[in-house]
């Protein structure tokens, strides 16, 4: 089995150290990519850290893959070796309960393949992310990315792309829809840029003053400071749509009253412990409160195409892996602007 250098944290409370890792041969059905870069999210911090439980080590961590192909299988049809590709959370699912017929395999009923920290459908052999040299994924789970994006900026959409478009769309965001995105990170300010591009009024809230800046610079017209209360009163009853990005413990019901009668938030973020909703937050104003995980492989491709089309990549900071450690440090102070990325070449 082709050794692959990588990343890895031996357990929750270890730094991330150069690793090296089995990848398969590849399959009649298997795409070999050469990672170029791997995206930071904070899902890989919680992980890392065991910060959800059932962390299993060592952990490569890393689902915003991009780079090239470097060999494909007999059957593939979809891509060939120079292509460039992706690969998000998952890297394989069931293919036949209600949910993957539906093309919603992150709600895959038997539990899909996530890219790390996690196990292939045989439910024995570890899977390991995007923080190392190549990876080897079934074609139906790798996505085409187009050549017009600058790669690294592109690799981002994989993970905090998908997550803020699939909700955008699944509450049809459209055109003069208020729309508020709370907590300016990676996944914050791909929500930005993405609810600016289909019309909405975009309002950004953060705890960051600094931010408001670049809060408008990425589309933003508004921006409410959450630190102070009287935010919470200007914007009572105001959005159509919340889409909640916070990492850490908030409380959900400051920011239900900014919503208007039928309006819906939705969480994005996990934060490690729970927080409690009163049920009056949601009964004045007949109120939703939602939450949606990553979007299916063909809600991703389109996605990757609707990027392509309107010119969107991520703000990165490109980082070489061997800082990545650091990245970790800045992004739990809320310090980054607005991915790190890490270039693979330097592992
Ligand atoms: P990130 O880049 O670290 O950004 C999180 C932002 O939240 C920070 O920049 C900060 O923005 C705000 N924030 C952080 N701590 C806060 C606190 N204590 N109180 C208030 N605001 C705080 O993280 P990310 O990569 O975007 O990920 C965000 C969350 O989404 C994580 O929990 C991650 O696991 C989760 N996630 C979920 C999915 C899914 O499918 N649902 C997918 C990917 C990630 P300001 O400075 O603007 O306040
Ligand atoms: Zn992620
Ligand atoms: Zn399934």
């Amino acid at each position: 089995m082709p050794i692959t250098k990588a990343f890895a944290a031996a357990s929750a409370t270890s730094a991330l150290e150069p690793f090296q890792i089995d990848r398969r041969e590849v399959g009649p059905h298997d795409v070999q990519i050469e990672i170029a870069f791997c995206g930071v999210c904070h899902s890989d911090i919680h992980q890392v850290r065991n910060e959800w439980g059932g962390s299993m080590y060592p952990m490569v961590p890393g689902h915003e893959i991009v780079g090239r192909v470097t060999a494909v299988g007999g059957h593939v049809k979809k891509f060939k070796a120079g292509d460039l590709a992706g690969v998000g959370c998952m890297v394989d699912s069931c293919r036949t309960c209600a949910s993957c017929k539906r093309d919603l395999e992150q709600f895959c009923e038997v539990g899909g393949a996530f890219t790390y920290n996690g196990t292939e459908m045989d439910r024995k052999t570890p899977t390991y992310g995007g923080y190392s040299a190549s990876v080897v994924v079934n074609e139906d789970f790798v996505l085409s990315i187009s050549p017009k994006l600058d790669l690294a900026a592109a690799a981002p959409l994989l993970c905090a792309g998908i997550t803020t478009y699939s909700p955008l769309r699944h509450w049809n965001t459209k055109k003069g829809d208020k729309v508020g995105v709370v907590g300016l990170g990676g996944l914050g300010h791909m929500a930005v840029k993405l609810a600016a591009a289909m019309g909405a009024e975009v309002t950004m809230l953060s705890t960051s003053a600094s931010k408001e800046v670049d809060a408008r610079k990425l589309g933003a017209t508004g921006f409410g400071l959450t630190s102070d209360d009287t935010t919470f009163k200007r914007l009572a009853g105001h959005f159509d749509l919340i889409i909640d990005t916070i990492s850490a413990p908030h409380d959900y019901n400051k920011y239900l009253g900014m919503l208007r009668l039928e309006g819906a938030m939705v969480l994005l973020g996990v934060p490690p412990a729970p927080t409690p909703v009163a049920a009056t937050s949601l009964i004045f104003g007949r109120k939703t409160l939602s939450g949606s995980l990553i979007g299916g492989i063909a809600e991703t491709q389109e996605m990757l195409d609707f990027c392509a089309g309107h010119g969107i990549v991520s703000e990165i900071e490109l980082i070489p892996v061997q800082r990545v450690n650091e990245a970790y440090e800045r992004m739990m102070k809320g310090d980054v602007r607005y991915r790190f990325v890490l270039d693979m070449k330097t592992l």
